[in-house]
C-alpha cells in the first residue's frame, strides 16, 4: 500500500513537472557536447549519405552537424522486426558534458516513409545527441506553437508535416550552445 501511494506520488510529479516546464516549450535531457561543432559519423551500416547529409544541415542554422570520420557521435542503421521504433539515441555523459553517442535508425519500421519522412527520423534523432528531449506538448494542447521536431512519434510528425527543426527545436539548441 505504501509502495502504491509512492509510485502515485512519482507519477504526479513527473506529470507536474511536465505541465510547469512545456511554458520553455523545449525539454532537455540534462546532457550536451562541449563545442557547437557538433559531429556525426556513420557507421558502414549507414549508407543513406545524402538523408544523414540533409538531416544534419537542418540543424546548421544554430549548431554544426557535419560527418567527421573522428566523430564520437556515431549513426548506425540496422533492419530489426522484433523493434518498433524507427530510431533510438543512447549517450554517454559525464558531468553533463556528452562523451560520446550513438543513433540507430531501424529502416525496417520505414519501408514505407518517404525519403523526406526518414532524413526527419534521422534529424529527430541528432536532435537527442544534441540534448532534447522528446517534447509531446503537442499531444496534449493541440495547440500550433507546441509543433516541433522532437514530437515523439513518427506518426504526429508526419501528420503534422514537421521535417525540420522549428523554433521551439531552435530554441533548446540555442540555449544550449
Ligand atoms: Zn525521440
Amino acid at each position: 500500500m505504501i509502495k502504491k501511494k509512492a509510485k502515485i506520488f512519482i507519477f504526479t510529479l513527473v506529470f507536474l513537472f511536465g505541465i510547469v516546464s512545456i511554458a520553455e516549450a523545449y525539454f532537455l535531457l540534462g546532457t550536451k557536447w562541449g563545442s557547437s561543432s557538433v559531429t556525426y559519423r556513420r557507421d558502414a551500416s549507414m549508407n543513406w549519405v545524402d538523408t544523414c547529409t540533409a538531416a544534419g544541415n537542418s540543424w546548421s542554422s544554430d549548431v554544426t552537424m557535419k560527418e567527421n570520420s573522428a566523430s564520437k557521435y556515431v549513426i548506425y542503421k540496422i533492419s530489426d522486426s522484433a523493434k518498433q521504433w524507427s530510431g533510438e539515441t543512447n549517450i554517454s555523459t559525464a558531468y553533463g558534458i556528452t562523451t560520446s553517442a550513438t543513433t540507430k535508425i531501424n529502416s525496417y519500421v520505414m519501408s514505407n516513409y518517404t525519403w523526406t519522412q526518414k532524413q526527419s527520423v534521422i534529424a529527430h534523432e541528432m536532435g537527442h545527441s544534441l540534448g532534447l528531449a522528446d517534447n509531446n506538448g503537442y499531444l496534449l494542447f493541440e495547440k500550433p506553437e507546441y509543433i516541433c521536431l522532437m514530437i515523439g512519434y513518427d506518426y504526429w510528425r508526419n501528420k503534422l508535416g514537421v521535417y525540420t527543426p522549428k523554433t521551439d527545436d531552435r530554441a533548446g539548441v540555442n540555449y544550449l550552445y
